[in-house]
């Protein structure tokens, strides 16, 4: 498969979930799967639409058929290694875009396509210490599967 060239992180991520999917399916004898909720971090590094178009093409490489997509989206939080304070991503991403771009009306999010860098866009708002962890928010998960059981 040709599918843009660059979509090898939502590629294996798609085939992760849509494999997952397909064991539940089997392990609880359902007949189809009607939807699937997947959270996304708001620091992933996924696209959206990208993820979609895979999940309904591995879907139904994996004899899923059509299955209903729900994206949600997940805040990402943080917490100071050094005073414990926690945070969010919404607190700081105005400030922190601002600063990385200017102008924010065309600012691609770099921290959102870096997020290995965040600690070096961002410090502790209580402390101002760089050392602190990404506690929610960074990955993708599948939530909640719902199907048609055969009995
Ligand atoms: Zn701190």
């Amino acid at each position: 498969m040709n599918f843009k060239g660059m979509a090898v992180h939502e590629y294996s991520i798609a085939e992760g979930i849509v494999s997952t999917i397909k064991k539940l399916k089997d392990a609880n004898n359902l007949i189809s799967i009607s939807e699937a909720v997947i959270q996304i971090g708001s620091l992933a590094q996924i696209d959206r639409n990208v993820l979609l178009d895979l999940l309904s093409i591995l879907s139904e490489e994996y004899g899923l058929g059509k299955v209903n997509y729900i994206i949600k989206y997940e805040e990402s939080s943080f917490e100071c290694n050094q005073c414990g304070f926690t945070w969010s991503w919404s607190h700081v991403k105005e400030s922190i875009m601002g600063e990385l771009c200017g102008e924010l009306k065309d600012c691609d999010n770099p921290v959102h396509f870096i997020p290995d860098l965040i600690n070096v866009f961002m410090k502790c708002l209580r402390c101002g210490s760089q050392d602190f962890k990404i506690v929610s928010g960074y990955d993708v998960r599948l939530i909640s599967v719902k199907g048609v059981r055969n009995d």
